[in-house]
């Protein structure tokens, strides 16, 4: 089905069919929850450059000038990107049960 197709069908979210959609948004929702990997920060290698900031997709990484970064655990979804990008490799991915 179209784009076009689809607006003339569904004119409102009323008339999509049902979908496990969330009606809140995730900074009412722990969404973080359900990551397997967790980042962790070597601060004796990040150089604060916040580059891991910048990537990560989930806005899941606090910085502020001259801190290190800082990650919200609580929606974090453990996708790796920051951890893959830094460029001091100052982001380990551990396992979430190992970090308890
Ligand atoms: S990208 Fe790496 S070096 Fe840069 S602020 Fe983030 S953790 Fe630190
Ligand atoms: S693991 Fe993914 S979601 Fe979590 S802080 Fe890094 S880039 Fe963001």
């Amino acid at each position: 089905m179209s784009r076009e197709e689809l607006k003339k069908e569904f004119k409102t979210f009323e008339d999509l069919p049902l979908t496990p959609i969330t009606s809140v948004p995730s900074s009412a929702n722990q969404t973080g929850g359900w990551k397997t990997f967790r980042p962790v920060l070597d601060k004796e290698k990040c150089i604060k450059c916040h580059i891991c900031w910048k990537f990560c997709p989930d806005v899941s990484i606090k910085a502020k000038e001259d801190e290190f970064p800082e990650f919200d655990y609580d929606h974090c979804k453990g996708c790796g990107i920051c951890a893959y990008e830094c460029p001091k490799d100052a982001i380990e991915m551990i396992l979430e049960e190992e970090s308890q």
